[in-house]
């Protein structure tokens, strides 16, 4: 499972993004669908996942947010997410599927306030910066300790990717 915390002590400026060769049926390691056309630390991510990974990248906290979502680990979250902006983009307004799709969403956003209220922010920046002051013996009482905390990417990140996004999920080919 994707363990924000021990992801984020990764040595300073390593987590960024670069392109993939294009080849539309690389899977992505985190949520496992095919589609990853970015990478971050070697590891190919579609651009669902990417903002789990890329807490380097100076946009980071316009475009994703923390969450806290126990149930799901962050592989099924963008499962989640696939859907609700593939109906987004596919159904018309007042569609029903719309409206759930959006309900998702909304519910989604709500749970940022949950992760600030246990981590004091919702901003996956500060989380990167706090994480690497943790010393080793706070990492080792942690061991195998599950976290909640999850990385939303938000609006802005949609928006900034809508092409590639569209193409990603309205292409169903790319789906094994
Ligand atoms: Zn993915």
């Amino acid at each position: 499972m994707h363990d924000l915390v021990a992801h984020f002590r990764a040595p300073k400026g390593s987590l960024t993004t670069r392109s993939l060769p294009a080849d539309a049926r690389t899977a992505c390691a985190c949520c496992g669908l095919a589609g990853a056309t970015l990478a971050v630390s070697d590891t190919p991510l579609c651009l669902v996942c990417t903002p789990a990974y890329a807490a380097d990248e100076a946009q980071i906290d316009r475009h994703a947010a923390l969450i806290w979502l126990p149930q799901l680990d962050q592989g099924s979250l963008s499962r989640l997410l696939r859907a609700a902006w593939t109906a987004l983009l596919v159904c018309n307004p007042g569609q029903p599927e719309r409206e759930r799709a959006l309900a998702i969403l909304d519910d989604l956003s709500g749970r940022r306030e949950t992760a600030a209220e246990k981590i004091g922010t919702y901003h996956p920046a500060r989380l990167r910066r706090a994480v690497a002051t943790l010393a080793p013996h706070h990492m080792l009482k942690r061991q195998g300790a599950a976290s909640g905390l999850r990385i939303l990417p938000v609006a802005a990140w949609r928006e900034q990717n809508s092409e590639a996004l569209s193409a990603l999920l309205t292409n169903r080919s790319r789906t094994p």
